[in-house]
Formats: C-alpha cells, sequence, structure tokens
C-alpha cells in the first residue's frame, strides 16, 4: 500500500524527521486559508500515490493565498493523469540550499534492506542509477545488527559536508520508521539542506507491506483514503483474484497455479499481460460471465485468453459461461480460449456450434498464447 506524501510525512513526524509546515486541504477555499497562515508563500502539492507530480503540474509554488487557492481548485476538479485528486499538501515554502536523495527499501533478491543516497536529489533515482551510477552510494543494512554509524558515514560521504550530520540522523531514523511501520520502502526525495543549515524531508514516499496491515491498525485504516479500481472492485465483491498489470492481454484461468503459467507463456509468446483473474475451483457459468465482464471492461485489453484446466470445473460450464457473458457485455476484442481436462470436449463442440466472431479456439497453451499476443500486437 502506497501511502500518500502527507500520511507519509505523518510518519516522519512520529519519529523526528524534520518535515516543512503544512496542512491537507480539501477544498481550494481551505488551501488558500492554510496558505494564509504562510504568508501566501507557499507550495500546492497534489496528493496522489504515484511521482513525478513536479514535471505533472501537480506542484505549485504560489506567492499568495489566493494562488494558492487557484491551484488547489485546478487540482480538484481536474484530478492528476486521469486519477482523481481528493486533497492536496499545502506547505510553507522553504529555501532550498541542496537538493539530495535517502531511501531504504527491501531487497528482495539479497534478502537485506538497502539504503541508498545520492547528492543528486529531485530527479529519477532509476534515470540516475543508470547514467551516473557513482552519484549513488548504496549499501546493505543486516535485519539484525541495523544500520551502522559507519554506514551511513558512508553513505552521506558525497554530500556537502555541512549536510552530512543532518542526513545521518534522518537514515537512523527513517530505518526506525522502516521497521516500526513495516514498510518496504520509504523514499525522501527530495531530502533537501536548507539556507538556515537545517536538513528536512520535503517529499515522502512510503509503501507498507499489505501483508503487515493486520498488526498496523493505524495504518489499515488509511487504506478507505485511496481510490479503488472499479474493476478490482467488481471483482473483489465476486470472490474473484484480479491483479491490474500494464500490458494489453487479459487472462483469465482457475487456480494460480495455472494464471501464473500461462502468464510465463504469454511472455514467452512475446505478450504483456494487461491484467489476469484467477476464477478459481468449481467456477460456474455466472462467475465465469462475470469475470469476462471484469476482463473486458479494463481498457488496456485488446485481446482476451482464457486458459481453464477442467478439474472441478467442468469444460461445458466454462463454454456456457463464455457464451452467457457475449450475450451480457459486447465483446470488443477477441477472446481466444484454450479448454482442457473434464468436459472439455464438449465445452469446445459448445463453442464451435455457437460459432460467435470474437472466439477464436486453440488447441493447446502456447498456441492460445501465441494466437492472444499476436491478435493483441496487431489491434494496439
Ligand atoms: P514529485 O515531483 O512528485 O516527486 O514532488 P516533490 O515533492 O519531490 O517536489 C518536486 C520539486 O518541487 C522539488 O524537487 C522542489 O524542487 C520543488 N519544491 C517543493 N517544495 C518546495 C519548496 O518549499 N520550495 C521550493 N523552492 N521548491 C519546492
Ligand atoms: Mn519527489
Amino acid at each position: 500500500m502506497d501511502l500518500y506524501e502527507h500520511q507519509g510525512k505523518d510518519l516522519f513526524a512520529k519519529h523526528a524527521i524534520p518535515v516543512p509546515e503544512g496542512a491537507v486541504a480539501t477544498t481550494a477555499r481551505e488551501a488558500g486559508q492554510v496558505a494564509e497562515r504562510f504568508g501566501g508563500r507557499a507550495v500546492v502539492k497534489v496528493q496522489v500515490q504515484v511521482g513525478g507530480r513536479g514535471k505533472g503540474g501537480g506542484i505549485v509554488l504560489a506567492k499568495s493565498p489566493q494562488e494558492a487557492e487557484d491551484a488547489a481548485r485546478r487540482m480538484l476538479d481536474e484530478g492528476f493523469n486521469g486519477m482523481p485528486v481528493t486533497r492536496v499538501l499545502v506547505e510553507q515554502l522553504v529555501d532550498i540550499a541542496g537538493e539530495f536523495y535517502a531511501a531504504l527499501l527491501v531487497d528482495r533478491a539479497a534478502k537485506r534492506y538497502l539504503a541508498m543516497v545520492s547528492a543528486q536529489g529531485g530527479m529519477d533515482i532509476e534515470e540516475l542509477a543508470r547514467t551516473k551510477p557513482e552519484a549513488l552510494r548504496r549499501t546493505h543494512v543486516d535485519p539484525l545488527v541495523g544500520l551502522r554509524p559507519y554506514q551511513t558515514r558512508w553513505l552521506t560521504g558525497l554530500l556537502p559536508p555541512e549536510a552530512r550530520d543532518g542526513t545521518a540522523d534522518v537514515l537512523g531514523k527513517l530505518h526506525a520508521l522502516l521497521l516500526d511501520a513495516d514498510a518496504t520502502l520509504v523514499e525522501i526525495n527530495p531530502l533537501v539542506l536548507l539556507a538556515d543549515g537545517r536538513v528536512v524531508a520535503l517529499d515522502a514516499k512510503v509503501t507498507v507491506d499489505d501483508n503487515a496491515l493486520f498488526r498496523q491498525p493505524d495504518l489499515e485504516a488509511l487504506a478507505g483514503t485511496f481510490p479503488v479500481d472499479p474493476t478490482e472492485a467488481r471483482a473483489k465483491e465476486h470472490g474473484l483474484q484480479y491483479v491490474k498489470l500494464d500490458g494489453s492481454i487479459g487472462i483469465i484461468g482457475n487456480g494460480a497455479g495455472l494464471v501464473m503459467s500461462t502468464l510465463d507463456v504469454v511472455q514467452q509468446a512475446g505478450g504483456r499481460a494487461a491484467n489476469f483473474l484467477d476464477v478459481g475451483g468449481g467456477a460456474s457459468a455466472d462467475l465465469m460471465a462475470t469475470s469476462l465482464e471484469v476482463v473486458l471492461s479494463d481498457p488496456e485489453v485488446r485481446a482476451v485468453l482464457v486458459n481453464i484446466f477442467g478439474g472441478i470445473t467442468r469444460g461445458d460450464l466454462v463454454a456456457e459461461g463464455i457464451l452467457e457473458a457475449l450475450k451480457r457485455v459486447q465483446a470488443r476484442v477477441p477472446i481466444v480460449v484454450r479448454l482442457d481436462g473434464t468436459n472439455a470436449e464438449e465445452g469446445r463442440t459448445m463453442l464451435q456450434q455457437a460459432g460467435h466472431d470474437r472466439i477464436v479456439a486453440a488447441a493447446t497453451m502456447q498456441e492460445a498464447a501465441q494466437r492472444a499476443a499476436d491478435l493483441a500486437r496487431q489491434a494496439a
């Protein structure tokens, strides 16, 4: 779960990590009032669960309460990059002497935390790691021993001398926060040196491990503040496991193992999944129809791949479900179907007899993946 910047900063403040003075506003009027407290010199920041706000018009430096109010109104009315915006953060403008980068995250491959610091803040860190890796200092942190002083000294070694102690202090507190909040990522970009010598977190990105939310009731309570993807909500309502990805093929399978291997085979065939949905065992015709509706409602989907291995799930019911779904929703893309196992023969015959122009039958998983990948590419 990705927290909003202001929620991350609340956690920072609890751990005594310095942040600018500010408050959240849910109306333009409120934003103007907060800016007034700072004599109008304020920054208005859209609150969304993605970065890149600076480039996208999501950060406005205001010189008067009116400017802050106008900026907030625009953000709340227009949203940000297609996402709804329900709140903005209004902060006192600060005088920046230097912008840096600091982060701690879980490095799964290394089974360690990873700490990173750079003197080049405010920019895309992946880009920096690629083009100027020497500008980024990284070190692993043993989960039992924690972040040691020699590590923070080394990490902060590329920063201007007057920013090193303050940053080392922030790193220690950031590490404590990471553990306390069961976070998988805490990132400050930029961490800034102010003209008066203080080191302050100007931005906050905190990702909390979803699987730890059961023991983080305060954080779990924040989940209700985030916009829900309507497709995901619909799937959840029907007890379907649906996950949104960023490719163009919608995938429906039964059972986690088959769905995962379908993803692999699609990838092998040169395709990319737009999402995947596990209908589980014993899927009825109605559930199959709902699954297709859910997957088709994703506008990124250019082709659907239904891959069912019948065990408890019967192939004839799957076929019935697909045909039922095609009465309920308009199939705007081709649907590649591979049926195998229990009653697969009956299911295939039903689909064939229906003769629906969107249904593409495939005999094997490889063939199905290849067809879906080709069809998605042609439609792109
Ligand atoms: P992001 O683009 O979504 O990561 O948003 P950030 O919170 O990192 O802000 C982007 C940039 O806005 C920062 O790198 C700063 O250069 C600028 N910025 C934000 N707050 C202030 C401020 O109080 N004073 C000044 N001068 N610049 C600010
Ligand atoms: Mn940032």
